[in-house]
């Protein structure tokens, strides 16, 4: 007889293994089938954690070389030591796949390693050995999308996975693709000594973000030395011992010019990863997009059989596929799970970071959604002045007859971190006035989201 269980969840990533996790407290027997030697997913072994893990790097190097002077703090000397730095990325990365593990144990959850399979609804195959189940939950994530004519061999040409991995910092890293992955990792090594031009095929960075926070990221970066070549299409790439000669051309069309890089980052988005799952086969319905077609519960087309996470639509997000988890697993057990996509912030974490929730003006404007904008700078801000991290604002977008807040923009330090406050806002239905009225602890960044909120009403303190 095949094992049985309540849920067997196909990939660990933070959607998949979260999933797992909710759904063993509530009670269910679990499997997650992960193919990987270690559990995380993208997120904790080649995505959010190792990113992060070198952007703090790259970003204390570059302080101890060009900020601590103006706080008196001089140093001689300073150098890098990338074995040392790429070393210690790889030990916050075990930390936190082996937490992973632990917390499979602590809930009992099995790890059934290996690549999985359906073979029918309610059947997983993995490593020849099939198992049974209730809900099977397809949780496998996403892969670089790849480029035609620019072949990815992650030594000279490299997805984000090989930019994470790179053991010299390139002479010229020629980063294609103006996105999120792209601008990070471009920061990172641009901190720690590449030139590093960014070719994007828009006339704007960070597509889908609010314009004005979008133009003003485009002009820190490039204050901080990033190169930018917008309406620009590659449609080549040739590798010699000496580096990759790529062929660039205006996105409109027109003559072609080479530029030349020691190494290439193609970072122009993601696709789902559904290959070798047998969804064909079990009849699972996959959009125009090749994602895996869900309704509003999660549910396929075939009966007991779930997706979740960066393979079904939706922002491609580790706090967004966790969410579908928790959201999923509840339904599952008979309860009310959802998941508020309104309330979902994006971040970038450049420095200074940018961060976003709910909508844009270009949105409200095309919905013909009357609202108020009111906006702060960092540079009003007694702490963001102490810190020495005077650049950008916040702005809070409240609907203009119930000032309802509809979404919020940052640029600036730490917005990453002062976005929750706006997330809580609009998961609370709270008006701008209920965000202005919230006693803030002085002196904070903090300080800056409420007195945007002020500006809503034109009341602003402190400018
Ligand atoms: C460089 C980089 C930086 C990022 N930074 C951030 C960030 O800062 N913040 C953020 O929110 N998001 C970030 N992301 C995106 C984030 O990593 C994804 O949104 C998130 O990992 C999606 O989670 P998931 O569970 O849907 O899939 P994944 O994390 O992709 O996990 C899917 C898992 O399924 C496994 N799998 C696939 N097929 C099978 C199979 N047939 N059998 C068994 N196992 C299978 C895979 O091996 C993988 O481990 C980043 C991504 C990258 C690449």
């Amino acid at each position: 007889m095949p094992e049985s269980f309540d849920v067997i969840v196909i990939g660990a990533g933070p959607g998949g293994y979260v999933c797992a996790i909710r759904a063993a407290q509530l009670g269910m027997k679990v499997a997650c089938v992960e193919k990987r030697a270690t559990l995380g997913g993208t997120c904790l072994n080649v995505g959010c954690i190792p990113s992060k893990a070198l952007l703090q790097s790259s970003e204390n190097f570059e302080e101890a070389k060009h900020k601590f002077a103006e706080h008196g703090v001089l140093l001689e000397g300073v150098k890098l030591d990338l074995a040392r730095m790429q070393a210690r990325k790889g030990e916050v990365v075990s930390a936190n796949v082996k937490g992973v593990e632990f917390l499979f144990r602590k809930n009992k959850v099995t790890w059934l390693k290996g690549a999985g399979r359906i073979v029918s609804p309610g059947k997983v195959e993995v490593a020849g050995e099939t198992y049974e189940a209730k809900h099977i939950v397809i949780a496998t994530g996403s892969e670089s999308t790849p480029l035609r004519g620019v072949e990815v061999d992650e030594t000279q040409i490299v997805t984000s996975t090989g930019a994470l991995e790179l053991e010299k910092v390139p002479g010229h890293l020629v980063v294609i693709g103006g996105g999120v992955i792209g601008l990070e990792l471009g920061s990172v090594w641009r901190r720690l000594g590449a030139e590093v031009t960014v070719i994007e095929f828009l006339d704007r960075l960070v597509p889908g973000m609010d314009n004005e926070v979008a133009k003003q990221l485009e002009r820190t970066l490039a204050k901080q030395g990033l190169k930018f070549r917008l309406k620009s299409k590659v449609t080549g790439a040739t590798k010699g011992a000496d580096g990759v000669t790529l062929t660039v051309e205006p996105a409109a069309g027109g003559a072609a010019e080479q530029i030349k890089a020691d190494v290439v980052l193609l970072a122009i988005g993601r696709r789902p990863h559904t290959e070798g799952l047998g969804l064909a086969e079990v009849g699972v319905e996959l959009d125009e997009r090749g994602r895996v077609r869900t309704d509003a519960h999660f549910a396929t087309n075939v009966p007991g059989i779930y997706a979740i996470g960066d393979v079904i639509a939706g922002a491609m997000l580790a706090h967004k596929a966790e969410d579908e988890g928790v959201a999923l697993a509840e339904i599952l057990a008979g309860q009310a799970g959802h998941v508020n996509y309104a309330a979902i912030p994006g971040v970038i974490y450049t420095w200074p970071e940018v961060a976003s929730v709910g909508a844009t003006e270009e949105e409200l404007k095309a919905a013909g959604i009357a609202y108020k904008a009111g906006k702060f700078p960092f540079t009003a801000n007694g702490r963001a002045r102490a810190m020495g991290d005077v650049e950008g604002f916040v702005k809070i977008l409240a609907d203009a007859k119930t000032d309802r807040v509809l979404g919020a923009h940052m640029l600036g330090p730490d917005v990453g971190t002062l976005i929750a406050e706006i997330s809580l806002a609009i998961e609370f239905g709270a008006s701008a006035e209920d965000v202005a009225r919230t006693c803030h602890a002085h002196p904070t960044l903090n300080e800056v989201v409420k007195e945007a909120a002020l500006a809503v009403e034109g009341r602003a303190l402190h400018i």
